[in-house]
Formats: C-alpha cells, sequence, structure tokens
C-alpha cells in the first residue's frame, strides 16, 4: 500500500491520555468520521508495557521500549545508555519545538534546551484543563508556529481511573477531547500534519496489563494520500510515531530507534 503526505506541512502530535480506539469509534463526535476520510488511521496500533502514562511517552519519544529508556514507573529515571528523544533530536537539526500538558510528569520528555516552548497546568486542581491547554497551544502556534508541537490532553484517563474505562463520563471526555481536535485540526491543517493517538487504553477502573483493552491505542495522521484501501498488514507500534515524525518533517530518524517511519512501512 502507498502512502504519502499530501504536502510538506509541520507537525502537531496530539496525545489523549488513556483513549481507547473503541472509544474513539463509540463516542459519535462527528469530526472523526471527518477526520478519518482524508487520513492514514490504524484503530489496532499497540503500545509497549507496562502500559502506564510516564513509560508509554518515553517509549513514544525515544522509539525504544521501556527495557531500553528505564523509566518503568511514572517516575522518570534518566537514561543510563541516552537515546536521543524526538525533541532533541529535532533541535539538533535546527527545528523549534513546543509542548503543553496538563501533567507534571511530562516535563522530563526532552532534556533542558529542546524545548523553545511549554506550558503546564495542572490536572487535578483546575476545571476545564484540557480546553486550557488547548487554548495555550493556539495561541503559541498562532504567534510563533513552532516546527513541532506536542499537545496532551490528560482528563480522559482521570475520568477513566474515576469512573471506569468506558462509562458515561470517561466517554463523555473523550467527546470533549475531540472538540479539542476539531478546533485544532481546523485552524491549522493546511500549516500542520497533525498525528492523533493515545498512551495505554485501560479497563474497570484502572490500566497497565498486557491485555488488548490495555495495550490498543489508535493512530490517525491526517492529510494522507493512502492508495489501495486504509488496511495494511503491518500492525503499527507507539514506537512508530518518532520516526514517523522524523519522515514527516523530512528528516532521518535515529539509528537507536526501533520504530518504522509509518508512512514508509509496508
Ligand atoms: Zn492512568
Amino acid at each position: 500500500m502507498k502512502k504519502q503526505a499530501k504536502k510538506d506541512k509541520k507537525v502537531i502530535l496530539i496525545l489523549v491520555d488513556g483513549m481507547r480506539s473503541d472509544a474513539v469509534e463509540k463516542c459519535g463526535h462527528p469530526f472523526i468520521e471527518e477526520v478519518k476520510k482524508n487520513s492514514y488511521f490504524k484503530m489496532d496500533a499497540q503500545t509497549v508495557m507496562p502500559s502506564i502514562t510516564l513509560p508509554c511517552h518515553m517509549s513514544l519519544f525515544h522509539s525504544v521500549p521501556p527495557e531500553r529508556h528505564g523509566t518503568m514507573t511514572n517516575i522518570y529515571v534518566p537514561q543510563a545508555r541516552p537515546v536521543k528523544g524526538i525533541f532533541d533530536m529535532l533541535t539538533d537539526h535546527g527545528k523549534t519545538c513546543a509542548s503543553v500538558y496538563n501533567w507534571e510528569e511530562l516535563r522530563d520528555l526532552g532534556r533542558p534546551g529542546s524545548i523553545q516552548y511549554s506550558f503546564f497546568i495542572n490536572e487535578y486542581r483546575y476545571p476545564r484543563t484540557d480546553e486550557i491547554v488547548t487554548e495555550k497551544a493556539m495561541e503559541y502556534v498562532d504567534n510563533y508556529s513552532p516546527d513541532f508541537l506536542f499537545v496532551y490532553l490528560g482528563v480522559t484517563d482521570t475520568k477513566g481511573h474515576d469512573y471506569g474505562w468506558m462509562s458515561d463520563e470517561y466517554m463523555k471526555s473523550v467527546y470533549s477531547a475531540w472538540n479539542c481536535i476539531e478546533r485544532m485540526v481546523d485552524r491549522w491543517k493546511e500549516e500542520y500534519t497533525f498525528i492523533i493517538t493515545a498512551d495505554h487504553g485501560g479497563h474497570g477502573r484502572n490500566h497497565g496489563e498486557n491485555i488488548l483493552e490495555d495495550m490498543t491505542i489508535p493512530i490517525i495522521i491526517t492529510d494522507v494520500e493512502v492508495s489501495n484501501g486504509k488496511m495494511m498488514e503491518y500492525q503499527p507500534s507507539i514506537l512508530d510515531i518518532a520516526p514517523t515524525i522524523a519522515g514527516l518533517l523530512r528528516l532521518k530518524a535515529e539509528t537507536s530507534w526501533e520504530g518504522k517511519d509509518l508512512l514508509k512501512a509496508e
């Protein structure tokens, strides 16, 4: 199958914490079907074990499994044999990076000096934090137009823990996250390619196990020309996201990375 970005653009990665693929399918947000029409998407991509937030983010940004980056819990561990992350390698190539998020542990995804702008708001203390993060992202991109922006929306995961994955409250939060996604994609679809994904799923009121409900994540890449149908044999991994971002920005992936550029993988 051939896949090709329709034109060279900058990249925005939007991650909805704990968003299950079947929740994307079932939440009923009208924008999802619209996005899928012009996107490459896989709803059966897999994350890494342990399927919890910080290890999964470290694997996404560094394209290596947790055994290699060394962060096995939600407490960051400096890497013994450092692998460059997406923020670090983009900065080395003269690209500008920004990060907006509402879970403080994500401050360690890039080394000091690799992020030009970052905004953090405590997830629990303020209502509407996903919307606030979205507004900050929009303000920054309007003013500075970074080459790469990471947007983390954390409310969905907290609703999963509080009310249960796939509960009404959880599904409402997935719908709200898609309101944020729609605002950003609508505003910048000409300038940016969007990658929309999750770090892990969940079941009951938790996640972290090696079961499909926790391990399966969606990966949606907007504005990609896909010939020969939307399905392919290759099952993407969260490790493939960093090489895909590098490819979209016309850069070579780090040799230490283990994932594949999804727009080149057959
Ligand atoms: Zn969680």
